[in-house]
This record gives structure tokens, C-alpha cells and sequence, in this order.
């Protein structure tokens, strides 16, 4: 069974097939750039799971099942924000150096500067599609809650790993190693859910993993 995921990071499709491959053996992923889509797909949701989904369609348009995810930080005291944006959170408060996770760290430090509230889930969303079945997609979300420090801690991961602290581990995601981060992730969880939910619809649809 091959499903292609709406990426053209090998990282992220090695991490998915690793992932996958403990609940379902037979699966190989693919990427975009593996079944010849080279169009740029616009992520225009207003909700984790709508981005989640328009990158599963557009995937599925290869013919093969379809996955898409989208994830990012949520803080309460900021109404939800970085949220949906992000990878790109500093433009959003009109800095011009986009995709910047040093520059998206400083502003988010900025947004929560004496606010005692600092509050905040990572959120993935996993949304799958099978082609001919494009209005009944899998989709589920995995998440991690934590709190946003008020200085940098840690060198591993990307992202705001450095700003995430988990009070039960007296950690920030940039002080786990890559399993340990995996175990608690919002990734890590959605993928585990992922997994279980496409093995099921598998099997109902098919009887079996090995169509
Ligand atoms: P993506 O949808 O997985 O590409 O994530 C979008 C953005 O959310 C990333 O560019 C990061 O800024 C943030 N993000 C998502 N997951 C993580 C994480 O595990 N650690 C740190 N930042 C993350």
C-alpha cells in the first residue's frame, strides 16, 4: 500500500514512514516530488485541520491515498496566536524576514513580555484522503501542553522547542533527544492516532493491510 504524503522534505517523509511502518509493515510513503506534483499548494485554511486537509487533497490527486498535516504553537494569553501562522509568525506582526524560528522566538517573547499567563499546546493535525472518497477524509490531531519561558533553553529540535517547557519533565523540547521528544510530542501523538485510524479504515474498506 503507497500513500503520499503533501511534502517535499525528506525528513519529514522518512519520519512518517518510520512511524508508520510499526503499525502498518506494508505501507510505503511517497512524496509529491516522487509522483510528479510539482504544484505549489496554497494553504489558505483558516484551522489546523483545513490546511491539514487541502494538502491531503491536493496529494490525492496523484491517484494514491492523500495525507496532509499541519501543526504549530497555540497560546492562550495571545488568543490562540501563533497558531496557523506559525512558521511565519514574525511577518504576521510585519517583520520582513519570514520563516525565521530566532526572529518568531524574540516576537513571541516580546507578545508575552510581563504577562504571567504563559500558557501554550503545540497542535499537529493529520488529515488523510482517499481518492473517490474525497468528502469522508480521516483526520486527527495530537497535542502537548506546556509553557512558553521567558528565555531561550536548549539547542535541539527547531522551532519554538526552545520556548516550550514541560513542567512534569522540568524540560523544554530543545533539552529531549529526538525519541524522548516523540513519546510527549503533538506529532508524535497525532501520528500514533494516524497510524491506528488508516489501519482501520483499511480494513474496513479492504478486510486486510495487504491490498
Ligand atoms: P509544520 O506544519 O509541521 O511545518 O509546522 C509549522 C510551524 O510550527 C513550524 O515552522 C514551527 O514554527 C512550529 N512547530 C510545529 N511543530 C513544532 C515543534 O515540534 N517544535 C517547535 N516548533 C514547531
Amino acid at each position: 500500500m503507497q500513500i503520499v504524503l503533501a511534502s517535499r522534505n525528506a525528513h519529514k517523509k522518512a519520519e512518517l514512514q518510520a512511524l508508520l511502518s510499526e503499525f502498518l509493515p506494508d505501507i510505503r510513503v511517497l512524496s509529491l516530488d516522487d509522483v510528479g506534483i510539482t504544484e505549489e499548494i496554497v494553504e489558505d485554511g483558516s484551522t489546523f485541520e483545513e490546511n491539514a486537509l487541502i494538502k491531503a487533497r491536493a496529494a490525492a490527486r496523484s491517484g494514491y491515498i492523500g495525507v496532509g498535516d499541519d501543526s504549530g504553537l497555540t497560546v492562550e494569553a495571545l488568543n490562540g496566536e501563533p497558531g496557523i501562522y506559525s512558521a511565519r509568525y514574525a511577518e504576521t506582526k510585519g517583520y520582513k524576514d519570514s520563516h525565521n524560528d530566532r526572529l518568531n522566538n524574540a516576537v513571541l517573547l516580546d507578545m508575552l513580555k510581563n504577562n504571567p499567563d504563559r500558557k501554550a499546546r503545540f497542535v499537529c493535525c493529520i488529515a488523510c484522503v482517499f481518492p473517490g472518497r474525497e468528502s469522508e477524509p480521516v483526520c486527527v490531531r495530537g497535542t502537548c501542553d506546556g509553557v512558553i519561558l521567558e528565555e531561550l533553553r536548549g539547542d535541539s529540535g527547531f522551532g519554538y522547542d526552545p520556548l516550550f517547557y514541560i513542567p512534569s519533565l522540568g524540560r523544554t523540547f530543545a533539552q529531549l533527544s529526538p525519541e524522548e521528544k516523540n513519546k510527549i510530542s503533538h506529532r508524535g501523538r497525532a501520528v500514533r492516532a494516524f497510524a491506528l485510524a488508516l489501519k482501520q479504515r483499511i480494513e474496513e474498506d479492504h478486510g486486510g493491510v495487504n491490498q
